[in-house]
């Protein structure tokens, strides 16, 4: 079977060793195995994504001397595709529409004493899940801004035991609902991070999803993702992030350890590839 890998960034700011180190594992992976790597810039976000950082991300990968297999796919071009996928969601009656404020959110939090935490913080209090359908098609209609959330619970019971193979980490039992009700479309994006990966992954027939491993806990939402969509499983490498000589994460902050800062500081491709841990 061929590989197909694939490198992601967000055009939120220039590369940095850390994305070097991401992008260089994929590109590996897939040319050692005579696979297809591809090249995905995960533009949904119009506030936080600039075009001139999609372009950087080009030139910065081109100089290190990483090619890519095929067009770039971007989401921001590909929101039928998210909406074609939510749509068979909805059809599933697994999705709620969700009108809380984060202010709201927090209050509930508060009230109610206790919060169960999953991976991205306290789990949704579940506020709006009970309501019945035609007020919240009411409110909709009225123009109330409103995120579309899973209802998870309802999602597992359409499902069996779920699992994924992880090359680092062996064989893993998916556990969604620790992230409870998560969010499928944003009040400002019409999809989220969880929807737009796991579609994409599946349109572009990616084999091995190979990523650092703070994504690690976002791979029990694909996987119940997959399952409710009918989309075929790839593998996962979750890898450890490269860390400074002081043991922290490179991360947007590092100004100094941008690709182009190295490049600009004189750096050559070899340098920084081997500075990313690939030499
Ligand atoms: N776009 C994500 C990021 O920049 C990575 C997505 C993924 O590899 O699943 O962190």
């Amino acid at each position: 079977m061929t590989i197909v890998t694939r490198f992601a960034p967000s055009p939120t700011g220039l590369l940095h060793l850390g994305h070097a180190h991401a992008a260089l594992y994929a590109w590996r992976r897939a040319r050692e195995a005579g696979g297809r790597f591809l090249l995905r810039i995960e533009d949904i976000d119009a506030t936080r994504c600039r075009a001139e950082f999609a372009q950087a991300i080009l030139d910065d990968l081109a100089w290190l001397g990483l090619n890519w297999d095929g067009a770039v796919r971007r989401q921001s071009s590909a929101f039928a595709d998210y909406a074609a996928a939510l749509a068979r969601l909805d059809a599933l009656g697994l999705l709620y529409p969700c009108f809380c404020t984060r202010g709201e959110i927090q209050a509930e939090i508060a009230r109610a004493g206790a919060a169960p935490h999953g991976p991205e913080g306290a789990i949704y209090p579940g506020l709006c899940r009970a309501r019945p359908r035609a007020e919240g098609r009411r409110r909709i209609a009225a123009g109330a801004p409103h995120a579309l959330r899973l209802d998870v619970a309802k999602a597992l019971a359409k499902v069996g035991a779920l699992f994924w193979e992880d090359e680092e980490a062996g064989r893993i039992a998916a556990d969604p609902a620790s992230h409870g009700d998560v969010v499928l479309a944003r009040k400002d994006v019409p999809t989220s991070y969880h929807l737009a990966v796991t579609v994409d992954d599946a349109l572009q027939g990616v084999t091995l999803v190979t990523r650092g491993e703070d994504l690690f806990t976002a791979t029990h939402v694909h996987r119940l993702l997959q399952a409710l969509l009918g989309l075929p499983v790839p593998r996962y490498h979750h890898h450890k992030l490269l860390t400074d000589a002081s043991g922290r994460r490179y991360a947007k902050r590092d100004r100094a350890l941008t690709l182009r800062a190295l490049r600009e500081a004189g750096r050559s491709p070899a340098e920084v590839r081997a500075m990313a841990g690939h030499s």
